[in-house]
């Protein structure tokens, strides 16, 4: 295959996601944030590229790929500003639903909202990352992406037409979006609208993302360094913040969310902490 492969073929072991497939039709991410890991892999990570020939070869494998569900996209933002004319990602969803391929859409984009028509008629589950409702914070964390009340609106309007949804309430960064009153009250708007799952984790720290973060949060700097390099632990080369920390923090989310009726999940944290019954919202497919 070409375009699509299994996820995590590194086999992380702290992944508890169900077999499925990853797709990007794009190379490249254009909202900056400045935790993003994709800086440590891929050239030129803020300039957005379509992949070459991508609804022709995404074809060729999809004919020849297993029926399991296609994630897009966990290495940039399947819905750039330059997919409003190229159409490429609604050229996949089309595809996919097609050849009968469910989808799990990973997106920070309002323009995912141009696709609820399709979405709703296929199995998918769309998943918006929302890491605080703050603008002026979103804006230090997420500089180039829609603002954290469009991704909310964008939700709104895909649940009124019938899209699963999901809120990926990640990263948690200590000392920086942890404050447990206003994940409260994201939680509470999340239930408001009617989100199905949460999935929450904690900023895991490589050596640029790092630098960024504390580049921009010069203030609390020397604590994230005590957390992460004097305190914190390494799996697979990736910096974790300590185990009891992390398990602190996601377990108060847990509980906000078990306090609101929104199942909950843990991304790669090794923590016995989930109430959803797949850790990706996999099981939203099928429903
Ligand atoms: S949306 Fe994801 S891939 Fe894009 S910059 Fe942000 S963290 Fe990186």
């Amino acid at each position: 295959m070409y375009y699509l492969h299994i996820f995590d073929p590194w086999k992380f072991p702290l992944c508890t996601c169900p077999k499925k497939y990853s797709v990007d039709p794009y190379t490249g991410c254009e909202h900056r944030c400045i935790y993003c890991y994709i800086t440590s892999y891929i050239p030129e990570p803020w300039r957005v590229r379509p992949k070459r020939d991508f609804l022709k070869l995404f074809e060729r494998d999809l004919k020849k790929a297993q029926k399991l569900p296609i994630s897009m996209s966990n290495s940039s933002d399947p819905y750039p500003r330059m997919e409003k004319e190229k159409r490429i990602t609604r050229g996949a969803l089309e595809l996919m639903k097609r050849y009968e391929f469910p989808a799990l859409i990973l997106t920070k984009s309002n323009l995912v909202e141009r696709d609820a028509d399709i979405l709703s008629s296929m199995k998918s589950v769309v998943a918006i990352t929302i890491t605080t409702l703050d603008e002026n914070l979103a804006k230090k964390l997420e500089p180039m992406a829609p603002s954290p009340s469009k991704r909310l609106k964008t939700l709104e309007k895909l649940i009124s037409k019938g899209v699963h949804t999901i809120v990926r309430l990640d990263p948690i960064i200590p000392t920086i979006n942890d404050n447990i009153a206003e994940i409260e009250n994201m939680i509470k708007e999340f239930a408001n609208i009617g989100v199905e799952q949460i999935i929450s984790s904690t900023y895991k720290a490589k050596p640029d993302n790092f630098s960024r973060v504390t580049g921009v949060f010069k203030n609390v700097a020397q604590k994230l360094r005590e957390i992460y390099y004097e305190n914190g632990e390494m799996v697979r080369g990736i910096r974790y913040a300590p185990k009891e920390l992390r398990f602190k923090i996601l377990k108060n989310v847990r509980d906000i969310a078990n306090k609101y009726n929104i199942p909950f999940s843990v991304c790669r944290e090794g923590l016995s902490l989930n109430t959803a019954k797949t850790c990706d919202g996999s099981h939203l497919l099928y429903v």
